[in-house]
C-alpha cells in the first residue's frame, strides 16, 4: 500500500475537525513505491504548511496507515503550539503530558527529562522518545479509541512504550484541547449570528466554540447559524 497525498488529506481532515490549530494543508513530500512509515521532517511546518515524508524503513509494528498519518499530525500539532504565536515550550507541553499519563501511578520514567537522559545513556529508541509518546497520545485523542489489538487495520493502536499504563483517549483529548486554548485569550466582537470570537496573539487563528463544546474555525462558524461561546 502506498501512501498518497489523498491519504494525508484524509488524516488531516479528521485531525483538524478537533484540533483546528493544525496547518490547513499538509504536503506529502515523497512517495515511496511501497508502504513506509511516515515521519515529520524538522521543521515540519514551513510557511504555515505542514510537511510529512515517508521512510522505507518500516517500524516493526503495524497499525492502520491512517493512524500513522494522524500520528504525524500530532507532531505538527505540537510544533504549532510551540511556533504559531502560542509560545508554549516543549518543556511545558511534555511536563503536562507526563503528568496526565503517568502522574501518581508509579510507572514510567519520573519525568520526560529522565526519559531523554535514559535515551542518551542507552542509545536512541524511538518507542521511548517523549516526542513519540506525544504523537501517539494525539492519535488516540483524535480517534477517541485505544486498542491493544495490533493489525494492519487497527485503529487507536499505540506503538510507543506505555510502561504498563493504559492510556485514556478522552483524557488525552481534554489535555490537548486545554493546551490549545491556553494561549488564545484575545477576544474580539462577534460577527453577525455569533456571540463571541477568540483570536490568537499573532492574528492567524480564529476559533469559535459551540455550545456543545466543539471547536470550529471562523469560516465554519460564519457558514453555520448558531450560538457560540467564548473560547
Ligand atoms: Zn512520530
Amino acid at each position: 500500500m502506498t501512501v498518497t497525498q489523498a491519504d494525508v488529506d484524509t488524516a488531516l481532515n479528521l485531525s483538524r475537525s478537533i484540533f483546528v490549530t493544525l496547518p490547513q494543508r499538509v504536503i506529502l513530500d515523497s512517495t515511496p513505491p511501497a508502504y513506509g512509515d511516515a515521519y515529520t521532517p524538522n521543521p515540519g511546518i514551513i510557511g504555515g504548511v505542514g510537511h510529512v515524508q515517508v521512510s522505507q524503513n518500516h517500524t516493526p509494528i503495524v497499525r492502520s496507515q491512517q493512524d500513522d498519518l494522524i500520528h504525524e499530525d500530532g507532531h505538527l500539532f505540537e510544533q504549532g503550539l510551540e511556533d504559531n504565536g502560542f509560545g508554549l515550550t516543549k518543556n511545558y507541553l511534555y511536563t503536562r503530558l507526563w503528568a496526565a499519563v503517568f502522574h501518581g501511578r508509579g510507572w514510567g520514567p519520573d519525568s520526560w527529562q529522565v526519559a531523554i537522559a535514559e535515551l542518551n545513556r542507552t542509545g536512541y529508541q524511538w518507542n521511548n522518545d517523549p516526542g513519540e509518546l506525544w504523537a501517539d497520545m494525539f492519535l488516540i485523542a483524535v480517534r477517541g479509541i485505544y486498542t491493544t489489538v495490533q493489525s494492519p487495520t487497527s485503529v487507536g493502536y499505540v506503538k510507543v512504550n506505555m510502561y504498563g499504563v493504559t492510556p485514556n483517549p478522552a483524557a488525552m483529548r481534554k489535555l490537548m484541547l486545554d493546551l490549545m486554548h491556553e494561549k488564545s485569550p484575545v477576544v474580539y466582537p462577534s460577527p453577525p449570528g455569533q456571540t463571541m470570537v477568540a483570536k490568537s496573539e499573532d492574528d492567524t487563528l480564529l476559533v469559535y466554540q459551540t455550545t456543545d463544546d466543539k471547536l470550529i474555525t471562523r469560516d465554519a462558524a460564519l457558514n453555520t447559524l448558531g450560538t457560540y461561546k467564548r473560547v
